[in-house]
């Protein structure tokens, strides 16, 4: 078992579920002492903590409770996040006002609580959880992918922004992921068991990609291993991207 996260901090938001959740487990396992920010946070081994990322007040008191607990935080995985489907005709305002609210401006408000804990750290880095939606020109999902090409940029912007404080940030770009939130999707279908097939037909390996999968790309990103590697993005998509 490796353990190079032993003596390190990290915040994980969305780490209730899917890819937080096993991203959280594996730091944990690692050696981390993890904090997962949530609107339904997880209990032991991780500090729980009970936050929207929309409402910047209560991820100010999640992030400082979380270095306060701690003493420091070295690491966040900005991984909350929600699905819309639909083109632009699909979505009124609001709803595309209250997607990039979650999708992007959530990443903003929780990496800039985080800051200047961070620039106490030696380890500092960000990892946001990005979608191979940023750049694929995906079909029926505008507004989903306009909010993960913003975290894109955002990524790109803050990596730069920060290098001389020490912080390095990047993003995962997964492919379709067997997470709870994809189960929901298909649970809704007329035939899950079929709809469920020809996703995964779709996809160039024949299946989709798992939580714990993301989740080790997102630990190296995050990890001391991964000490030279700012403003990339690392796509985990079972080929998704690079074969189609
Ligand atoms: P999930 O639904 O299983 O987990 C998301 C978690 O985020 C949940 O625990 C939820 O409670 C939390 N959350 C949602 N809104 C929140 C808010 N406003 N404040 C705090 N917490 C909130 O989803 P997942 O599949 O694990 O997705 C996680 C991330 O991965 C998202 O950013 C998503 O866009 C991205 N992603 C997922 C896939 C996929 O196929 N599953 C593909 C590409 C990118």
């Amino acid at each position: 078992m490796s353990t190079e996260f032993e003596g390190l901090t990290a915040l994980v938001t969305g780490g209730g579920s899917g890819i937080g959740l096993a991203t959280a487990t594996l730091l944990a396992e690692r050696g981390a002492r993890v904090a997962c920010l949530d609107v339904n946070p997880p209990g032991e081994p991780f500090l729980g903590l009970k936050a929207d990322v929309t409402d910047d007040a209560s991820v100010r008191t999640a992030v400082a409770a979380a270095a306060e607990h701690f003493g420091g935080l070295d690491i966040v995985v900005n991984n909350a996040g929600i699905g819309a489907a639909g083109t632009i005709a699909d979505n009124p305002d609001d709803e595309w006002l209250r997607v990039l609210d979650i999708n992007v401006v959530g990443m903003v408000r929780v990496a800039r609580a985080a800051l200047p804990y961070l620039r106490q750290s030696s380890h500092a880095a960000i990892v946001n959880t990005c979608s191979i939606a940023a750049t694929a020109g995906l079909p029926n999902r505008a507004l989903y992918s306009a909010s993960k090409g913003a975290v894109l940029s955002l990524t790109l912007a803050m990596a730069a922004d920060h290098v001389e404080d020490g912080i390095r940030v990047n993003c995962v770009n997964p492919g379709t992921a067997d997470t709870p939130w994809v189960g929901r999707l298909l649970d809704a279908a007329t035939d899950p068991v079929a709809e469920r097939a020809a996703l995964e037909q779709r996809q160039p390996m024949g299946r989709l990609v798992s939580a714990q999968e993301i989740a080790h790309a997102i630990a190296y990103l995050a990890s001391p291993l991964g000490s030279a590697t700012t403003g990339t993005a690392i796509a985990v998509d079972g080929g998704m991207q690079g074969l189609r």
